[in-house]
């Protein structure tokens, strides 16, 4: 088991825009692998390749009702409809969580880890998540969901990250700046298991 560093904002390769995955080697799978025990530990619902360093469409996802994690290579949103608000959080946005509008139903797309081709239809956490999860692959945050600046909450700091708090970016309340560790992701993860920690 490998845990990887999940970047922050603003690192730059959370706005980049991934490549497509042309061949399903060991190399991939240990990548993915990886970011699902990543992800785990972070007590994460999501992670996207990005978020650990790495330009490939790939992401994992791992909901409350999933036994197995999901591995998902080039995956696609081919439909999406309705409109529900959700509350979300990012593993790459620590200390903050988001009231953004998501689909009610995604039709989605993708190979797995065997290099098959899955194709269904999610709602609720689920569909949160994908969408969540692509568009960490295209560069796209929840923040660039919100309608205002209202829609962002800050979280309480778990006492353990309570020394980084000096570290805030002075006069930042707008957008998430650098804040403490993971460790009140994973908390709120466990306070709120069917509301949306997505990462
Ligand atoms: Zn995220």
């Amino acid at each position: 088991m490998s845990l990887l560093p999940i970047l922050e904002l603003p690192h730059p390769l959370l706005r980049k825009r991934a490549r497509k995955v042309r061949s399903v080697d060991k190399k991939l799978l240990k990548l993915a692998f990886d970011m699902v025990d990543t992800m785990d530990n972070a007590g994460g619902v999501g992670l996207a390749a990005n978020q650990v360093g790495e330009l490939q469409r790939l992401i994992v996802i791992r909901t409350p009702e999933d036994d197995e994690a999901r591995i998902y290579i080039n995956p696609e949103i081919l439909k999406r409809d309705g409109e529900r608000e959700v509350e979300e959080g990012c593993l790459s946005v620590p200390g903050y969580r988001g009231i953004i509008t998501r689909s009610v139903w995604v039709r989605f797309g993708a190979l797995d880890h065997e290099s098959h081709t899955v194709k269904f239809k999610a709602e609720d956490l689920l569909a949160q998540a994908l969408e969540h999860e692509v568009d960490h692959l295209d560069g796209i945050l929840y923040l660039d969901h919100l309608e205002s600046h209202e829609k962002l909450i800050k979280i309480e700091p778990a006492p353990e990250a309570e020394e980084l708090d000096e570290d805030e970016a002075p006069g930042e309340d707008n957008s998430a700046g650098p804040d403490n560790g993971s460790q009140d992701s994973a908390d709120q993860m466990k306070e709120t298991p069917a509301s949306m920690k997505v990462n």
